[in-house]
This record gives C-alpha cells, sequence and structure tokens, in this order.
C-alpha cells in the first residue's frame, strides 16, 4: 500500500475534508510544519471546530451552552486556511485528483488537490426505533439540553462513557435517571470489570440505576411523554430517550472512492490510504498498531490530536510512523475515569487501590510489561497516575507486578528505575 517516494516537492495544493477536532488541527500543523501551499479545508458543520467532550459533560450541567473552540477564524484567517462552512463532499475522483462540493452559494464546485486528507469522523449508531435522541454534534447538544429538566425521566440507552456521562449531566440538573444496557455490563468495550464496577457504584450512589442485558423493544409517545418497552416485560413512563450505543466510522465517501475500508478507511502507519497520495485520521482511520500488531481504530480526543500531526507530516513527505499510546478520559460526577493502551491486551492484571480513591488497573504481557491502564476516583490522582502508565506502556519493559500493586512505592519511581 505505501511508496517510499518523497512526493512533496509536487504538493501545493492540500485538501482536508472534515472541519472538525483532527481536520482543523492537521490544516494548522501543515503550517506549522512550513506548508505555504494551498489549503482548502471542508467541513460539512456551519461552525468551525469545537470540542466534543465538553458536550455530554459540562455543556449539560450549565444553563447556557457555550462551545469551546480550540482557534478562532482569526487564527485559521491568518494562517491562510481557505475555510469552507456548511459544505459537504460529496465524490471523490481519484484520477482526476480532485473532491466535488455542495458549493457555499449553491451548485457543484470541483476542487482539485495534490494531497486529500479524510478526517471524517463518526456518526452515532442507531436504534430502529422513533422518540430517540442522540449526541455528536452541538446541535445534538442543544437539543439534548431542551429535553433535561427537573422532576423528570431520562432513559439512557447503552452504559458506554457517553451514555454514562449524559446520565450524570441529567442527574447533576435534578432528573430521574435509568440506563439500561444490552451488554452484561457497563463499559464494556474498553474498560476491565473492576473499574466498571466502581463507575456502576458511583452511579448508584447518586441514585442511578443500572439494567444490565436489557434492551428497548418498544417506544410510544403518550401525550409528552414517551412509553418505553423493555425486554424483561417492564415499562417505564420517562420523558426522554437519549441512545449511546456507540459510532460508526464515516466511509462511505472514501468507498465510494474505491478506497479500502474495512471498519474504518484503512491506513497505513503514516495514516496512507490504499491510494499514496490520500490520507485519513481520525474517528474514520483504522491504522496499523505497533504494540499490538493488529489494527485498531480509536475514537478519541487525543487520537484525533496525534494522528492531525503525524497526517500533515504524512502528506508533506515527512514520513513518520504513528506510535503514540491511546489515552482517552471521562469525567462522570466528579470522578475521573482514564484508560492508557489497547485493551484486551494483556495476559494478567495487577490492582493497585491508592489511599485517595483511585483504582487502578494494570494490564501485563507475558513479560510483565505494562500494555494497559484504567482508572477510576478523584480526577488529580487519575490523572497522575495515567500519566506515568502511558510512559510504562510506551518503555515496553518488565515490571515487577507487586511493587505495582503496592501503592507506597509511586508509579513516578518505578519508571524512573525502569527507564534508567
Ligand atoms: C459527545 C461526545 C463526547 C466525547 N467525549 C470524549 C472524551 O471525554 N474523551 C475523548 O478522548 N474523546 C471524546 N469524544 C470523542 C472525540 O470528540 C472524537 O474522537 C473527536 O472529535 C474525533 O475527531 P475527528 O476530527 O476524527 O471527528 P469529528 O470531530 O467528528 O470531525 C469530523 C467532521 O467531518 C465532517 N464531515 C464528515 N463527512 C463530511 C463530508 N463528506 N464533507 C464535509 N464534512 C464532512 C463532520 O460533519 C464533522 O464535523 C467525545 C465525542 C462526543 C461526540
Amino acid at each position: 500500500m505505501s511508496t517510499s517516494a518523497d512526493l512533496s516537492s509536487d504538493v501545493r495544493r492540500i485538501v482536508v475534508v472534515g472541519a472538525g477536532e483532527c481536520g482543523t488541527h492537521a490544516a494548522m500543523a501543515l503550517r506549522d510544519k512550513g506548508f505555504d501551499g494551498e489549503i482548502t479545508l471542508i467541513g460539512r458543520e456551519s461552525v468551525h471546530a469545537y470540542e466534543r467532550p465538553p458536550l455530554s459533560k459540562g455543556a449539560l450541567a450549565v444553563d447556557e451552552m457555550a462551545l469551546v473552540h480550540p482557534w478562532t477564524p482569526e487564527q485559521l484567517a491568518q494562517a491562510h486556511i481557505d475555510l469552507r462552512l456548511g459544505v459537504e463532499v460529496m465524490g471523490i475522483d481519484l484520477e482526476a485528483g480532485t473532491v466535488t462540493t455542495t458549493a457555499d452559494a449553491g451548485g457543484e464546485e470541483e476542487i482539485p488537490w495534490d494531497r486529500l486528507l479524510l478526517a471524517l469522523g463518526s456518526d452515532p449508531r442507531r436504534l430502529q426505533l422513533d422518540e430517540v435522541t442522540y449526541l455528536r454534534t452541538h446541535e445534538d447538544a442543544e437539543a439534548l439540553r431542551a429535553l433535561l429538566h427537573p422532576d423528570g425521566h431520562l432513559l439512557v440507552v447503552g452504559a458506554g462513557f457517553i451514555g454514562l456521562e449524559i446520565a450524570a449531566g441529567a442527574r447533576e440538573r435534578g432528573m430521574d435517571v435509568t440506563v439500561v444496557e444490552a451488554g452484561s455490563r457497563a463499559l464494556g468495550r474498553i474498560v476491565p470489570e473492576e473499574v466498571a464496577a466502581q463507575v456502576v457504584a458511583l452511579h448508584e450512589a447518586h441514585g442511578v440505576p443500572l439494567r444490565v442485558a436489557t434492551t428497548v423493544t418498544g417506544l410510544r409517545r403518550e401525550g409528552d411523554r414517551v412509553r418505553a418497552v423493555l425486554s424483561d416485560g417492564d415499562e417505564l413512563l420517562v420523558d426522554a430517550v437519549v441512545a449511546g450505543i456507540g459510532a460508526t466510522p464515516t466511509t462511505a465517501l472514501a468507498e465510494a472512492a474505491g478506497l479500502l475500508v474495512d471498519d474504518g478507511i484503512v491506513v497505513d502507519e503514516a495514516l496512507r490510504t490504499s491510494d499514496p497520495r490520500v490520507f485519513a485520521a481520525g474517528d474514520c482511520a483504522s491504522f496499523p498498531d505497533a504494540r499490538s500488531g493488529g489494527r485498531v481504530r480509536l475514537e478519541s480526543w487525543r487520537n484525533a490530536h496525534d494522528q492531525a500531526e503525524t497526517a500533515a507530516a504524512s502528506m508533506l513527505g515527512q514520513t513518520e510512523a504513528h506510535v503514540a499510546v491511546p489515552w482517552f478520559w471521562s469525567d462522570q460526577y466528579d470522578q475521573m475515569l482514564s484508560v492508557a493502551g489497547l485493551p484486551g491486551t494483556g495476559e494478567r492484571a495487577v490492582l493497585r487501590h491508592r489511599d485517595d480513591g483511585v483504582l487502578l488497573h494494570l494490564g501485563l504481557d507475558a513479560q510483565d510489561r505494562l500494555v494497559h491502564a484504567a482508572a477510576v476516583g478523584p480526577g488529580a490522582g487519575v490523572a497522575k497516575d495515567i500519566r506515568v502508565a502511558e510512559k510504562l506502556i510506551a518503555a515496553a519493559v518488565p515490571l515487577d507486578p507487586a511493587q505495582l500493586e503496592d501503592p507506597g512505592v509511586p508509579l513516578r519511581s518505578i519508571l524512573k528505575a525502569a527507564t534508567a
């Protein structure tokens, strides 16, 4: 799939499709790396890049929602980035080297490129039911906020990160909340069982019950309320239903163009697609993970940033392999949940219980090297431990499980000894 030729000297026009977290960061990174050709950044949404993480956290708790923008329009203009908002790319012609858009003022436009970056994000998975709200964009967040009011009852479908964050936000606004989860436990995808159990206990302490192995089989509007029929036969009369049941990568555009797609746009370690002039990054990209030897796709804020940097360098011929340690965080009530590395790659695990209430789960491979870490508890302690754990994962050296388990041995000193 990859080419070793440095094609950067003929690169004068770069088009980035998707003006979200990753695409906008990549456009700015191109300038930081000295690219002085044309950059066109095309985004379907009508506002310039904003942070999505607050949409399911702080934005639900406050009365007035303010978007957090990583860059101002002035900064983008100063960087001479041709920003086209409210414009959708409808097709890619690989042979001609163009994208076709819905133009700002009606009609189609063809935009030529020497390099193309697809930073298309992902879309919420949907239930085959009416009356369900989803959360991806700021507009979705506004619609959800309008449904949250004290004394109401919210049904959350899905006990993943987004579902649980919404549950916490709605609870903090005084709503009754019920969470149903089709799987046998919460956070089944990337959080170990012991850590997930502590998160569930936190929700229960706030009066939010979790019903596992339960799905919604029917929803029926009754006046201004909704009757939800659950798979165990139970019925709930609620004010609103929101689903956080995962996301699917936005790949239709790439697939139609003939690029290789397999749970994400398939890229190599430099984030090149099956066409070496086209790159993909962020939520929509499936990339080879050097540590696990497998192919992964991450939906995380840090990954969107890291891959934006790698993609920008690669498009300029400064081939860089993408090797960052995956990292994710979530805020629920006054606690933080954070994960580094890839789940399911460890052979065994040790648990470290810190005095401040932080529970840290450390996954080790057969050589006792750290491959995965997950923690929940007060934010400062979680952030500190996971930061060190990331470095231990990157160091990839055998560690003493007894020391890892002992909260009396600072992780930092383990790192120091491991990297000496
Ligand atoms: C509610 C919410 C909370 C989150 N919380 C966290 C968190 O706590 N921690 C964490 O690590 N991550 C979190 N994430 C995930 C993180 O925000 C994403 O991983 C990140 O936004 C991915 O960036 P991206 O650029 O790949 O995709 P996006 O930011 O989604 O940007 C993709 C953009 O491409 C546009 N687009 C798609 N197709 C086209 C087209 N054909 N033409 C033009 N434009 C197009 C889309 O409209 C979109 O604006 C959260 C996500 C959501 C939705």
